[in-house]
Protein backbone atom coordinates (compact mmCIF):
# COMPACT_ATOMS: atom_id res chain seq x y z
CA UNK A 1 0.00 0.00 0.00
CA UNK A 2 1.74 2.97 -1.16
CA UNK A 3 0.97 5.73 0.92
CA UNK A 4 1.79 8.65 -1.31
CA UNK A 5 1.89 8.67 -5.09
CA UNK A 6 5.71 8.94 -5.16
CA UNK A 7 6.29 9.06 -9.03
CA UNK A 8 3.87 11.77 -9.10
CA UNK A 9 6.20 14.03 -6.46
CA UNK A 10 9.34 13.21 -7.77
CA UNK A 11 8.35 14.83 -11.15
CA UNK A 12 7.39 17.91 -9.80
CA UNK A 13 11.12 18.24 -8.16
CA UNK A 14 13.02 19.03 -11.51
CA UNK A 15 16.33 19.11 -9.11
CA UNK A 16 15.89 14.93 -8.96
CA UNK A 17 16.14 14.50 -12.29
CA UNK A 18 19.69 15.37 -12.97
CA UNK A 19 23.00 13.84 -12.56
CA UNK A 20 25.67 14.24 -9.84
CA UNK A 21 29.24 12.64 -11.55
CA UNK A 22 27.39 10.83 -13.95
CA UNK A 23 25.19 9.37 -11.53
CA UNK A 24 21.22 9.90 -11.00
CA UNK A 25 21.24 12.42 -8.11
CA UNK A 26 20.16 10.77 -4.62
CA UNK A 27 19.62 13.45 -2.40
CA UNK A 28 19.96 12.88 1.28
CA UNK A 29 20.66 15.78 2.91
CA UNK A 30 17.39 17.00 3.60
CA UNK A 31 18.26 17.82 7.10
CA UNK A 32 20.76 20.96 5.61
CA UNK A 33 18.15 22.32 2.89
CA UNK A 34 15.26 20.64 0.88
CA UNK A 35 14.90 20.34 -2.52
CA UNK A 36 12.30 23.28 -4.25
CA UNK A 37 9.23 21.68 -6.36
CA UNK A 38 8.85 23.21 -9.66
CA UNK A 39 4.98 25.11 -8.22
CA UNK A 40 7.36 26.77 -5.77
CA UNK A 41 10.07 27.94 -7.66
CA UNK A 42 6.97 29.28 -10.22
CA UNK A 43 6.02 31.29 -7.72
CA UNK A 44 9.09 33.47 -7.41
CA UNK A 45 9.84 33.06 -11.45
CA UNK A 46 6.01 35.19 -11.04
CA UNK A 47 6.66 37.29 -8.50
CA UNK A 48 9.42 38.87 -10.14
CA UNK A 49 8.10 38.40 -14.29
CA UNK A 50 4.79 40.09 -13.37
CA UNK A 51 4.31 41.21 -9.85
CA UNK A 52 7.30 42.59 -8.39
CA UNK A 53 7.13 45.53 -6.15
CA UNK A 54 7.46 46.84 -2.09
CA UNK A 55 4.86 45.94 0.62
CA UNK A 56 3.10 47.79 2.58
CA UNK A 57 3.96 51.40 1.14
CA UNK A 58 2.43 51.89 -2.23
CA UNK A 59 -0.90 53.43 -3.39
CA UNK A 60 -0.15 51.81 -6.80
CA UNK A 61 -2.02 48.31 -7.79
CA UNK A 62 1.69 46.27 -8.07
CA UNK A 63 2.03 47.26 -5.10
CA UNK A 64 -1.25 46.49 -3.26
CA UNK A 65 -1.06 43.47 -4.85
CA UNK A 66 2.18 42.52 -3.44
CA UNK A 67 1.00 43.77 0.05
CA UNK A 68 -1.95 41.23 -0.46
CA UNK A 69 0.06 38.35 -1.49
CA UNK A 70 2.68 38.68 1.63
CA UNK A 71 -0.85 38.95 3.99
CA UNK A 72 -2.55 36.20 2.39
CA UNK A 73 1.16 33.96 2.96
CA UNK A 74 1.29 35.00 6.64
CA UNK A 75 -2.56 34.03 6.62
CA UNK A 76 -1.47 30.25 5.18
CA UNK A 77 1.79 29.81 7.93
CA UNK A 78 -1.23 31.08 10.48
CA UNK A 79 -3.31 27.90 9.92
CA UNK A 80 -0.43 25.59 9.05
CA UNK A 81 1.07 25.81 12.65
CA UNK A 82 -2.73 26.61 13.75
CA UNK A 83 -1.63 30.24 15.78
CA UNK A 84 -4.75 31.80 16.85
CA UNK A 85 -3.78 35.70 15.17
CA UNK A 86 -1.96 35.92 12.06
CA UNK A 87 0.10 39.06 13.61
CA UNK A 88 1.77 36.33 15.53
CA UNK A 89 3.40 35.01 12.81
CA UNK A 90 6.47 37.20 12.11
CA UNK A 91 8.35 37.13 8.45
CA UNK A 92 12.32 36.91 9.33
CA UNK A 93 15.47 35.30 7.78
CA UNK A 94 15.38 32.07 9.55
CA UNK A 95 15.51 30.31 12.05
CA UNK A 96 19.04 31.89 13.07
CA UNK A 97 17.32 35.01 12.74
CA UNK A 98 14.45 34.15 14.79
CA UNK A 99 16.15 33.01 17.67
CA UNK A 100 18.56 36.07 17.58
CA UNK A 101 15.44 38.00 17.41
CA UNK A 102 13.73 36.51 20.46
CA UNK A 103 17.24 36.15 22.73
CA UNK A 104 17.84 40.02 21.71
CA UNK A 105 14.35 41.61 22.69
CA UNK A 106 13.13 38.89 25.76
CA UNK A 107 16.96 39.81 27.28
CA UNK A 108 15.90 43.59 27.21
CA UNK A 109 13.03 43.39 28.75
CA UNK A 110 13.04 39.91 31.37
CA UNK A 111 16.71 39.16 32.00
CA UNK A 112 18.88 39.93 35.08
CA UNK A 113 21.87 39.27 36.61
CA UNK A 114 21.78 35.65 37.91
CA UNK A 115 18.69 34.26 36.29
CA UNK A 116 19.04 31.32 34.16
CA UNK A 117 17.72 30.01 30.66
CA UNK A 118 17.84 26.21 29.88
CA UNK A 119 18.49 24.58 26.41
CA UNK A 120 19.66 21.00 25.74
CA UNK A 121 23.12 19.05 24.93
CA UNK A 122 21.45 18.38 21.36
CA UNK A 123 21.28 22.06 20.57
CA UNK A 124 22.39 23.67 17.07
CA UNK A 125 24.53 26.40 17.17
CA UNK A 126 22.02 28.96 16.27
CA UNK A 127 20.05 28.14 19.49
CA UNK A 128 23.47 28.15 21.89
CA UNK A 129 25.05 31.04 20.87
CA UNK A 130 22.63 33.81 21.12
CA UNK A 131 21.98 32.96 24.35
CA UNK A 132 25.03 32.54 25.65
CA UNK A 133 25.67 36.30 24.50
CA UNK A 134 22.70 38.02 26.43
CA UNK A 135 24.08 35.62 29.09
CA UNK A 136 26.91 37.60 28.84
CA UNK A 137 25.55 40.59 28.27
CA UNK A 138 23.05 40.86 31.38
CA UNK A 139 25.00 38.45 33.46
CA UNK A 140 22.68 35.39 33.15
CA UNK A 141 23.14 32.10 33.73
CA UNK A 142 22.94 29.47 30.53
CA UNK A 143 22.01 25.35 32.13
CA UNK A 144 22.27 22.57 29.88
CA UNK A 145 19.63 19.77 29.93
CA UNK A 146 21.74 16.19 29.75
CA UNK A 147 20.76 13.27 26.96
CA UNK A 148 21.73 8.92 27.33
CA UNK A 149 23.81 7.58 25.00
CA UNK A 150 20.83 7.14 22.72
CA UNK A 151 20.61 10.57 22.47
CA UNK A 152 17.77 11.04 24.68
CA UNK A 153 16.75 14.38 26.28
CA UNK A 154 16.67 13.53 30.07
CA UNK A 155 13.69 15.09 31.55
CA UNK A 156 14.44 14.09 35.10
CA UNK A 157 17.59 15.88 35.10
CA UNK A 158 15.60 18.62 33.03
CA UNK A 159 12.82 18.77 36.05
CA UNK A 160 15.99 19.16 38.53
CA UNK A 161 17.58 22.70 36.73
CA UNK A 162 13.90 24.07 37.00
CA UNK A 163 13.77 27.00 39.55
CA UNK A 164 12.04 30.41 40.21
CA UNK A 165 15.69 31.83 38.82
CA UNK A 166 14.96 29.86 35.35
CA UNK A 167 13.69 32.74 32.86
CA UNK A 168 13.33 30.85 29.88
CA UNK A 169 13.37 27.32 28.29
CA UNK A 170 14.55 26.80 24.51
CA UNK A 171 14.96 23.29 23.42
CA UNK A 172 14.74 21.93 19.78
CA UNK A 173 11.63 19.99 18.86
CA UNK A 174 13.88 17.57 16.65
CA UNK A 175 17.57 17.18 16.83
CA UNK A 176 19.30 18.19 13.22
CA UNK A 177 21.84 15.79 14.28
CA UNK A 178 20.17 12.69 15.51
CA UNK A 179 16.53 12.89 14.59
CA UNK A 180 15.27 12.81 18.14
CA UNK A 181 12.07 13.87 19.03
CA UNK A 182 11.90 15.81 21.91
CA UNK A 183 8.86 15.69 24.57
CA UNK A 184 8.58 19.57 23.94
CA UNK A 185 5.24 19.52 24.69
CA UNK A 186 6.04 17.64 28.39
CA UNK A 187 8.82 20.49 28.33
CA UNK A 188 6.62 23.34 28.01
CA UNK A 189 4.36 22.25 30.91
CA UNK A 190 6.99 22.22 33.50
CA UNK A 191 8.65 24.98 32.51
CA UNK A 192 4.84 27.23 32.54
CA UNK A 193 4.38 25.36 35.76
CA UNK A 194 7.09 27.29 37.40
CA UNK A 195 6.38 30.79 35.66
CA UNK A 196 9.46 30.21 33.24
CA UNK A 197 8.79 31.36 28.99
CA UNK A 198 9.40 28.66 26.14
CA UNK A 199 11.06 28.79 23.07
CA UNK A 200 11.15 25.77 20.52
CA UNK A 201 13.38 25.35 18.28
CA UNK A 202 10.94 23.51 14.98
CA UNK A 203 13.22 24.24 11.98
CA UNK A 204 13.25 20.17 12.01
CA UNK A 205 9.93 19.74 13.06
CA UNK A 206 7.57 21.60 10.87
CA UNK A 207 9.03 20.17 7.55
CA UNK A 208 8.16 16.71 8.83
CA UNK A 209 5.32 16.59 11.26
CA UNK A 210 1.85 18.25 12.44
CA UNK A 211 2.91 21.24 14.66
CA UNK A 212 0.08 23.26 16.84
CA UNK A 213 1.19 25.55 18.48
CA UNK A 214 -1.70 26.31 20.49
CA UNK A 215 -2.00 22.87 21.07
CA UNK A 216 2.03 23.10 22.52
CA UNK A 217 1.01 26.14 24.16
CA UNK A 218 5.03 27.39 23.59
CA UNK A 219 5.40 31.48 24.20
CA UNK A 220 8.04 31.14 20.76
CA UNK A 221 8.42 28.40 18.44
CA UNK A 222 10.87 29.00 15.52
CA UNK A 223 11.49 27.93 11.90
CA UNK A 224 13.21 27.72 8.62
CA UNK A 225 11.29 28.08 5.16
CA UNK A 226 14.24 26.23 3.18
CA UNK A 227 14.22 23.22 4.67
CA UNK A 228 10.68 22.62 4.30
CA UNK A 229 10.63 23.30 0.39
CA UNK A 230 10.76 27.05 0.27
CA UNK A 231 13.56 29.31 -0.39
CA UNK A 232 16.69 30.40 1.64
CA UNK A 233 16.53 33.96 3.49
CA UNK A 234 12.73 33.49 4.79
CA UNK A 235 12.06 32.07 8.00
CA UNK A 236 9.24 32.18 10.94
CA UNK A 237 8.68 33.66 14.38
CA UNK A 238 5.33 32.44 15.94
CA UNK A 239 4.87 34.80 19.55
CA UNK A 240 1.85 34.45 21.83
CA UNK A 241 -0.02 38.33 20.83
CA UNK A 242 0.51 39.34 24.61
CA UNK A 243 4.55 38.44 24.95
CA UNK A 244 5.16 39.93 21.64
CA UNK A 245 3.35 43.31 22.41
CA UNK A 246 5.18 43.10 26.01
CA UNK A 247 8.97 42.65 24.34
CA UNK A 248 11.04 46.11 23.13
CA UNK A 249 11.20 46.05 19.21
CA UNK A 250 14.47 44.33 17.72
CA UNK A 251 15.54 46.21 14.93
CA UNK A 252 14.58 49.58 14.02
CA UNK A 253 13.84 50.99 10.46
CA UNK A 254 11.03 51.67 8.33
CA UNK A 255 7.73 49.53 8.58
CA UNK A 256 8.35 49.14 12.36
CA UNK A 257 7.62 52.36 13.62
CA UNK A 258 4.18 54.63 13.64
CA UNK A 259 5.60 58.02 13.47
CA UNK A 260 8.99 59.23 13.54
CA UNK A 261 10.37 62.92 14.67
CA UNK A 262 14.04 63.42 15.83
CA UNK A 263 12.41 63.92 19.09
CA UNK A 264 10.40 60.06 19.46
CA UNK A 265 9.83 57.28 17.43
CA UNK A 266 6.53 55.67 18.39
CA UNK A 267 6.54 51.90 17.22
CA UNK A 268 4.12 50.06 14.66
CA UNK A 269 1.98 46.87 15.64
CA UNK A 270 2.17 43.75 15.21
CA UNK A 271 3.27 42.08 13.40
CA UNK A 272 5.03 44.85 11.60
CA UNK A 273 6.61 46.16 14.84
CA UNK A 274 9.50 43.22 14.54
CA UNK A 275 9.75 43.28 10.76
CA UNK A 276 11.81 46.47 10.28
CA UNK A 277 12.82 47.08 6.72
CA UNK A 278 12.20 45.67 3.48
CA UNK A 279 11.65 42.19 4.10
CA UNK A 280 12.05 38.98 1.36
CA UNK A 281 8.48 39.45 0.33
CA UNK A 282 8.73 36.75 -2.28
CA UNK A 283 10.11 34.61 0.39
CA UNK A 284 7.31 34.82 2.60
CA UNK A 285 5.45 34.21 -1.09
CA UNK A 286 7.19 31.21 -2.01
CA UNK A 287 6.78 29.61 1.56
CA UNK A 288 3.09 29.88 1.40
CA UNK A 289 3.02 27.94 -2.09
CA UNK A 290 5.25 25.39 -0.35
CA UNK A 291 3.10 25.07 2.59
CA UNK A 292 0.17 24.57 0.03
CA UNK A 293 2.40 22.07 -1.71
CA UNK A 294 2.87 20.21 1.47
CA UNK A 295 -0.99 20.71 2.58
CA UNK A 296 -1.47 19.03 -0.75
CA UNK A 297 0.00 15.94 0.34
CA UNK A 298 -0.80 15.84 3.87
CA UNK A 299 1.47 16.38 6.88
CA UNK A 300 0.53 13.36 8.04
CA UNK A 301 1.29 11.24 4.88
CA UNK A 302 4.73 13.01 5.06
CA UNK A 303 5.42 11.86 8.63
CA UNK A 304 4.42 8.18 7.82
CA UNK A 305 6.21 7.98 4.57
CA UNK A 306 9.32 9.05 6.35
CA UNK A 307 9.00 6.85 8.59
CA UNK A 308 8.75 3.82 6.60
CA UNK A 309 11.67 5.06 4.90
CA UNK A 310 13.75 5.58 8.06
CA UNK A 311 12.61 2.05 9.39
CA UNK A 312 13.98 0.90 5.75
CA UNK A 313 17.37 2.49 6.19
CA UNK A 314 17.77 1.99 9.71
CA UNK A 315 17.25 -2.14 8.94
CA UNK A 316 19.86 -2.17 6.13
CA UNK A 317 22.38 0.10 7.42
CA UNK A 318 21.94 -2.13 10.70
CA UNK A 319 23.75 -5.12 8.68
CA UNK A 320 26.87 -3.33 8.06
CA UNK A 321 29.66 -4.53 10.07
CA UNK A 322 31.72 -2.02 11.97
CA UNK A 323 29.45 0.54 11.68
CA UNK A 324 27.10 2.64 14.63
CA UNK A 325 24.30 4.28 14.70
CA UNK A 326 24.85 7.83 16.42
CA UNK A 327 20.71 8.69 17.90
CA UNK A 328 18.81 5.58 18.66
CA UNK A 329 15.86 7.60 20.55
CA UNK A 330 12.23 5.82 20.64
CA UNK A 331 10.57 9.20 18.98
CA UNK A 332 12.83 9.68 15.70
CA UNK A 333 12.35 11.71 12.68
CA UNK A 334 13.71 10.39 9.91
CA UNK A 335 18.07 10.97 10.09
CA UNK A 336 19.75 8.29 10.18
CA UNK A 337 23.43 9.54 11.48
CA UNK A 338 26.48 7.43 12.01
CA UNK A 339 29.76 6.49 12.16
CA UNK A 340 32.48 3.49 11.06
CA UNK A 341 35.35 2.14 12.56
CA UNK A 342 38.93 3.44 11.30
CA UNK A 343 36.95 5.76 9.07
CA UNK A 344 36.27 9.24 9.05
CA UNK A 345 33.00 10.56 8.25
CA UNK A 346 34.00 13.28 5.38
CA UNK A 347 35.84 10.10 3.50
CA UNK A 348 32.83 7.96 3.42
CA UNK A 349 31.13 11.45 2.04
CA UNK A 350 33.27 12.32 -0.81
CA UNK A 351 33.71 8.98 -2.13
CA UNK A 352 29.96 8.54 -2.12
CA UNK A 353 29.72 11.56 -3.75
CA UNK A 354 31.31 9.90 -6.44
CA UNK A 355 28.30 7.90 -6.46
CA UNK A 356 25.82 10.46 -6.82
CA UNK A 357 24.62 10.37 -3.48
CA UNK A 358 24.44 13.52 -1.31
CA UNK A 359 24.55 13.16 2.32
CA UNK A 360 26.43 15.30 5.11
CA UNK A 361 29.41 14.84 7.49
CA UNK A 362 30.75 16.92 10.06
CA UNK A 363 29.29 18.52 13.77
CA UNK A 364 26.34 19.58 11.74
CA UNK A 365 26.05 22.79 13.90
CA UNK A 366 26.37 20.61 17.18
CA UNK A 367 29.89 20.83 18.55
CA UNK A 368 28.99 20.23 22.36
CA UNK A 369 26.26 17.22 21.37
CA UNK A 370 29.84 15.52 19.39
CA UNK A 371 31.45 15.96 22.71
CA UNK A 372 28.85 14.59 24.42
CA UNK A 373 28.93 11.74 22.77
CA UNK A 374 32.38 11.06 22.03
CA UNK A 375 32.55 11.11 18.19
CA UNK A 376 34.47 13.95 15.94
CA UNK A 377 31.64 14.19 13.70
CA UNK A 378 28.87 11.84 12.07
CA UNK A 379 28.04 11.01 8.37
CA UNK A 380 24.43 11.74 8.02
CA UNK A 381 21.78 10.76 5.73
CA UNK A 382 18.14 13.12 6.39
CA UNK A 383 15.27 11.70 4.24
CA UNK A 384 12.48 13.79 2.63
CA UNK A 385 9.22 12.30 0.98
CA UNK A 386 10.56 12.79 -2.21
CA UNK A 387 12.97 10.15 -1.35
CA UNK A 388 12.53 6.68 -2.13
CA UNK A 389 14.04 2.82 -0.78
CA UNK A 390 15.30 2.44 -4.10
CA UNK A 391 17.75 5.47 -3.72
CA UNK A 392 18.78 4.18 -0.08
CA UNK A 393 19.40 0.69 -1.53
CA UNK A 394 21.50 2.81 -3.99
CA UNK A 395 22.89 4.68 -0.82
CA UNK A 396 23.59 1.05 1.40
CA UNK A 397 25.82 -0.09 -1.85
CA UNK A 398 27.70 3.11 -2.18
CA UNK A 399 28.59 3.10 1.93
CA UNK A 400 29.67 -0.21 1.61
CA UNK A 401 31.72 0.12 -1.17
CA UNK A 402 33.55 3.19 0.24
CA UNK A 403 33.57 0.79 3.60
CA UNK A 404 35.87 -1.53 1.57
CA UNK A 405 38.01 1.49 0.35
CA UNK A 406 38.63 2.95 2.98
CA UNK A 407 39.52 0.04 6.01
N1 LIG B 1 18.05 24.65 14.44
C1 LIG B 1 18.06 23.45 13.87
C2 LIG B 1 17.56 22.28 14.65
C3 LIG B 1 18.53 23.32 12.57
O1 LIG B 1 18.56 22.12 11.99
C4 LIG B 1 18.99 24.46 11.86
C5 LIG B 1 19.53 24.34 10.45
N2 LIG B 1 20.45 23.29 10.28
C6 LIG B 1 18.93 25.68 12.50
C7 LIG B 1 18.45 25.75 13.78
C8 LIG B 1 19.37 26.93 11.83
O2 LIG B 1 18.54 27.20 10.74
P1 LIG B 1 18.92 28.33 9.68
O3 LIG B 1 20.35 28.09 9.28
O4 LIG B 1 17.97 28.09 8.56
O5 LIG B 1 18.73 29.64 10.33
Amino acid sequence: TEILNIKKIRADFPILAREVNGKPLVYFDNGATSQKPQQVIDVIDKYYTFQNSNIHRGIHTLSQEATDAYEKARITVQNFINAKHEHEVIFTSGTTGSINLVASSFAKKHLNKGDEIIISTMEHHSNIVPWQMVCEDYGAILKVVPINDKGEFLFEEFEKLLSDKTKLVAVTHVSNTLGTINPVKEIIKKAKAIGAFTLIDGAQAVPHKKVDVQELDCDFYVFSGHKMLGPTGVGILYGKEAILNSLPPYQGGGDMIKTVTFEKTTYNELPHKFEAGTPNIVGGIALAAAIDYMNNIGIHNIEAYEHELLTYATEKIKQIEGLRIIGEAKQKASVLSFVVDGTHPSDIGMIIDKLGVAIRTGHHCTEPLMNRLNVPGTARASFAFYNTTEEIDIFIEGLKRAIKMLV
